[in-house]
């Protein structure tokens, strides 16, 4: 899709509304911004410490194209000592971040008219980049009464002789929904069965707060291709890393396109990325504890405002939040919590019309920030 196109697209979208309503966030001043998926506190600093001796040893180079042995061998072994899972190393890629990865791994499977299936409210970046490969978004709605979980029946249905992917985001921004052991499971055999690609965007693997994490790959590994990051476990997001893995032959085109893009990941976050995974337990537990307490937090305080509520968040890193009793659609209720209480959001509409009566409020600021925001939100002047 080039620029035009894609201006031809958000014209008759809501989108176009959504870029009004972002301009009009990026005019204010002293606001609280609970809307951006990017972790306040910095990077742990034993990674920042590694990274630079090592750039200072040497390591400000070009790497490998797929990414350093190193960085490959830590990956491998995180997967095979977390989840028993073994990869050889021509199944990674090492990509500048997880959505990189997702655009190059589109741009390699899709053909003209392709369907791709998306569950909705999804991360809008999906639906662009399954357009600019020429693919066909299909949206698949999932509903709050059901936890936001996917519906094996629903994904059935929308499968079709055109169907070549599904992407599938658990633990899931914006709704905080982890799909089930069993949804996952069903997810892989309906794949199996239709012969479809399953790209599994897991990069909120370490925001699952009450139950475990499940790779997708575990249930389908011929089918998936598993999108890492360390930009919100290890909140490294500026960092730009991330990792797929897939089948060979997937990787190996993924390889031979980024040759033109980005050539290799940049060395001194690969160099960052071996510390961090080295000692992905310890770190991985400290952005949790963290998220835990704030998403805990802001579950209770929606339940005292009484035009708000929501479901318990399961994982990832926000609050989805229902704003049906207001009568305001999304959008009209951020605008009037921005202009009125300077409290930034985002609308649900942004993740697809299945989040028209949602907000979502990212954790991504500290537990004070985030009582003063809600004291805001309270006198919101609402029928
Ligand atoms: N996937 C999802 C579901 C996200 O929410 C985000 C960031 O918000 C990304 C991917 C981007 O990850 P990265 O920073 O690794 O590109």
């Amino acid at each position: 899709m080039n620029r035009l196109l894609l201006n031809h697209y958000y014209q008759d979208t809501p989108d176009n509304l959504l870029m009004q309503f972002s301009d009009l966030a990026a005019t204010k001043t002293n606001i609280i911004d609970l809307s951006i998926g990017d972790p306040d506190i910095v990077t742990n600093h034993a990674i920042i410490q590694q990274a630079f001796l090592d750039a200072k040893a040497g390591h400000t180079h070009y790497t490998a194209a797929n990414g350093s042995p190193e960085l490959v061998e830590a990956i491998i072994d995180y997967y095979d000592r977390t989840y028993d899972i073994s990869f050889q190393s021509n199944q990674i890629f090492a990509s500048v971040g997880a959505l990189h990865g997702m655009y190059l791994a589109l741009q390699v499977l899709l053909n003209p008219g392709d369907e791709v299936i998306l569950h909705a409210p999804y991360f809008s970046p999906y639906k662009e980049q399954v357009i600019a490969a020429g693919g066909v978004p299909v949206i698949v709605p999932t509903y709050e009464k059901d936890g936001f979980e996917l519906k094996l029946d629903a994904l059935e249905q929308a499968i079709t002789s055109n169907t070549k992917a599904l992407i599938i985001n658990s633990p899931n921004n914006p709704t905080g929904a982890i799909f089930s052991k069993e949804t996952l499971q069903g997810i892989a055999k309906l794949a199996i069965k239709h012969d479809l690609y399953i790209l599994a965007d897991e990069v909120y693997e370490a925001f699952c707060y009450n139950e475990p994490f499940h790779p997708m790959v575990q249930f389908a590994p011929k089918n998936t291709l598993t999108f890492g990051s360390f930009s919100k476990s290890f909140a490294m997001t500026g960092w730009r890393l991330g990792y797929v893995l897939a089948p060979d032959y997937i990787i190996e085109a993924i390889g031979l396109l980024n040759e033109n893009v980005a050539y290799s990941a940049p060395s001194i976050s690969q160099r960052a990325g071996i510390y961090a995974l080295t000692h992905a337990e310890t770190l991985m537990a400290e952005t949790k504890d963290l998220f835990a307490k704030r998403i805990t937090f802001i579950n209770e305080q929606v339940g005292k405002i009484p035009f708000l509520s929501m479901i318990e968040t399961k994982g990832s890193m926000y609050a989805f939040v229902n704003i049906r009793k207001t009568g305001l659609d999304s959008l009209a209720f951020a605008k009037k919590l921005l202009q009125e209480q300077h409290v930034l959001v985002i609308p649900g509409i942004a993740f697809g019309e299945a989040g028209e009566y949602y907000i979502r409020i990212a954790a991504t600021q500290s537990l004070s920030l985030l009582a003063e925001a809600f004291e805001k939100i309270a006198q919101l002047t609402v029928e």
